[in-house]
């Protein structure tokens, strides 16, 4: 790590992750320092970065960065999202890329870790603008992918339109019709349930992790921040599971909706129309729009960050202690500050961090390769049912892991030992590599 500097987001994430593995590491130390297991675990296996250029409705030429980061393939190959969004550079991509290694072990699937994405904008662009920009960055990422090597996902501003384009430039270019991108639309290879899949594995993960500190989800008010594909069914869910959901939020403004978040309305704006959340108080008369932040200023029992990284800071984490949060689910990844986190663990709130309550995100993705591969479809129950498993299984897992080394109910550390000893065992017995 000391020889990447000006990663911040990439260094938060490892710092999490290695101070809490701490006790796990000195049971070993001699044995990981002779390996250089950290050493190995933050130098990503591979980084590809690479021009795009691509033309607009007007005929004027842009260039935006590409990258895809192969973090980890010690237990499957590379998995995980591709985001398009203004912010994104190389830092940005090795914190989720590194987050996906011990993600995707948690889940309990044969799959790697990796990240990708690029700085592009998909705001405000025609569909034949987003088509010219997915085709130019298959070209170049096609080199690298493979349904057996790495197998790409959606992220921010990349859903199915994005995952539709590349996968048609990637046949077109490899002529081979496999699953080399996951978040397919169901009518070429796509699984049912992969759209609803994070914000569903998220409730599932919720509720049972109340459950389990004997507390019922029925009746909870809950807050959610973001309105895109996580935010929305996780709202969606979390209503089926008789809590309520009274926020959400976009990168301008938020909603305060005292009767409850209307799903249908909100899918309509962001899913059909693509539109800002101001449109909301058309459906909804008597809902609250406000410009800015504020989410996490709404007493609520359940917090559920779902946009983007350091989203909820130690103020914000203070204004929910003092309005008596329970507990804060990550739908997001790493929307958590470290000293917000800290401070919610101090205080005795349940905090459930990305890497294991947003996994069913990529867990149905593998579900997803698995019916690819099989060259079969399972139903929306099937793998509904699979999804639940899974996350009721990574509630356990973390739980009980936190509890193995005498950190009951620090589910953050749960969740790093649980997902770091099954990488690093694979790692050891591959040999040097
Ligand atoms: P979407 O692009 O569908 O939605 C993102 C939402 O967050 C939008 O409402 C967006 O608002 C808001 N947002 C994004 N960036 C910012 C920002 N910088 N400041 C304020 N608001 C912002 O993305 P997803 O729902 O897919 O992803 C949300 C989070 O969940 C990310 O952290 C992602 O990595 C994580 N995740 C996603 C998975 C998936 O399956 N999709 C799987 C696991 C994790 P606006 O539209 O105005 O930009």
């Amino acid at each position: 790590v000391r020889t990447t500097p000006g990663e911040p987001e990439f260094h938060q994430a490892v710092k999490e992750v290695l101070d809490t593995l701490r006790p796990i590491i000195a049971l070993k130390e001699e044995k990981y320092k002779r390996q250089a297991i950290l050493e190995r675990l933050v130098e990503p296996e591979r980084q590809i970065k690479f021009r795009v250029p691509w033309i607009d409705d007007s005929g004027q030429v842009h260039v935006n960065t590409g990258y895809r980061v192969q973090f980890n393939s010690a237990i499957g190959p590379y998995k995980g999202g591709l985001r398009f969004h203004p912010s994104v550079n190389l830092g940005i991509i090795k914190f989720l890329g590194f987050e996906q290694i011990f993600k995707n072990s948690l889940t309990g699937l044969p799959i790697g870790g990796g990240k990708g994405g690029s700085n592009f904008n998909p705001k405000g662009k025609s569909d034949r603008e987003v088509m010219a920009f997915c085709q130019s960055y298959m070209t170049e990422l096609h080199k690298y992918i493979g349904a057996d090597a790495d197998i790409p996902a959606g992220d921010i501003g990349v859903g199915s339109r994005e995952i539709g384009y590349m996968f048609g430039q990637y046949k077109r270019i490899c002529g081979s019709y496999e699953g080399v991108l996951t978040g397919k639309g169901v009518t070429f290879g796509g699984s049912l349930a992969r759209k609803e899949a994070t914000g569903y594995g998220l409730m599932y993960l919720t509720k049972e992790l109340l459950a389990i500190n004997g507390i019922d989800i029925s009746g909870k008010i809950c807050s959610v921040s973001g309105a895109g594909n996580v935010a929305i069914y996780a709202i969606e869910k979390a209503h089926d599971l008789g809590a309520k959901v009274v926020t959400c939020s976009d990168s301008t403004g938020w909603i305060y909706d005292p009767d409850g978040i209307d799903v249908k309305a909100l899918k309509e704006i962001k899913e059909v129309r693509r539109e800002r959340l101001t449109e909301y108080k058309n459906y909804r008369p008597n809902a609250e729009y406000h410009e800015g932040k504020g989410v996490w200023s709404v007493k609520v029992d359940i917090a559920l960050p779902c946009a983007t990284q350091n989203e909820l800071h130690l103020e914000d984490a203070k204004m929910l202690v003092k309005n008596g949060v329970l507990a804060v689910c990550e739908g997001a990844n790493m929307p958590t500050t470290l000293d917000a986190t800290a401070y919610l663990q101090q205080n005795k709130v349940l905090f459930a961090p990305g890497k294991a309550a947003n996994a069913g995100g990529v867990a149905t993705s593998a579900l997803e390769m698995s019916q690819n591969s099989e060259r079969i479809s399972w139903s929306f129950e099937k793998v509904d049912s699979k999804l639940q498993n899974i996350m009721i299984g990574i509630t356990h897992n973390i739980d009980e892991a936190a509890k193995k080394y005498g950190m009951d109910g620090n589910y953050v550390a749960g969740a790093n030992i649980a997902g770091f000893n099954k990488v690093v065992n694979a790692m050891i017995c591959q040999g040097v590599c």
